[in-house]
């Protein structure tokens, strides 16, 4: 995808390159949503039409996931949910019951590795593989789009993603409710900057620690699908977005 900001940013890269800032190059190019270093990574969908994407990392998770659902249901808002894979083996009912209500289940590493894994090609494209295998066992088909850990995206992430023909998915926002408690002061600025087309991530698991952020999450969803709905955005699955 391009855009005016991707541009600037891209800008940034290649100025960063050229002045042999390699390392802030390199920094930009792992961790920017937008920027396609590496490879291509789509980060947004078509500007035409007022309907945004909303991303769910790091599940299925029990004691959240179905009550995230239960609110997506309430707004009538499918969602596209970049599941684990040995989340999916131990919550694989969660993960039928998403796809039964019109969610959309894509890739998002079998073991969610930030060590080793993301620096050998060959050894992500099989973690990569066994999260396929496992979400076309319980939805049927193979998933097409592939979230990477972290979104740190380098040379191996883009070579087994090209190998198994997924395509690199990021976003234009993030709630960063990984890091930080989605507070209402959150959710009414992250509707604020979505524009039409915009991805938006968030989590319904939680990898480590307690479940206090994504608590959160959970309490304040409703209030960010109100703001959203309230700018005139329409909710879809991310291949419904892309293919508009
Ligand atoms: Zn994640």
């Amino acid at each position: 995808m391009s855009g005016p900001e991707s541009s600037s940013l891209q800008a940034a890269v290649a100025s960063a390159v050229a002045t042999g800032s390699l390392l802030t190059a390199a920094t930009l190019g792992v961790f920017h949503p937008r920027v396609a270093l590496f490879g291509p990574v789509v980060w947004r969908g078509p500007t035409t039409r007022p309907a945004v994407a909303l991303t769910f990392d790091d599940g299925p998770d029990p004691r959240h996931t179905a009550r995230i659902a239960d609110i997506l249901e309430v707004h009538q808002a499918r969602a596209t949910f970049f599941c684990i894979g040995r989340q999916l083996e131990l919550h694989g009912a969660l993960a039928r019951f998403l796809h039964a209500s019109g969610h959309q289940l894509e890739n998002h590493t079998y073991s969610h590795g930030t060590g080793l894994d993301l620096f050998r090609a060959s050894r992500l494209q099989k973690d990569l593989r066994r999260c396929q295998d496992v979400l076309a066992q319980l939805t049927g088909s193979a998933p097409s789009y592939y979230r990477p850990a972290v979104g740190i995206r380098n040379p191996p992430v883009h070579a087994a993603a090209r190998d198994l023909g997924l395509t690199v998915v990021t976003w234009t926002h993030s709630a960063r409710d990984g890091v930080f408690p989605l507070t209402p002061h959150r959710a009414i600025a992250l509707a604020g900057r979505a524009r039409a087309g915009s991805i938006l991530a968030l989590h319904d698991g939680q990898l480590r620690g307690d479940s206090t952020l994504r608590e959160q999450t959970v309490r304040h969803l409703p209030l960010l699908l109100e703001q959203l709905k309230e700018r005139g955005f329409a909710f879809e699955t991310l291949s419904s977005l892309l293919r508009s």
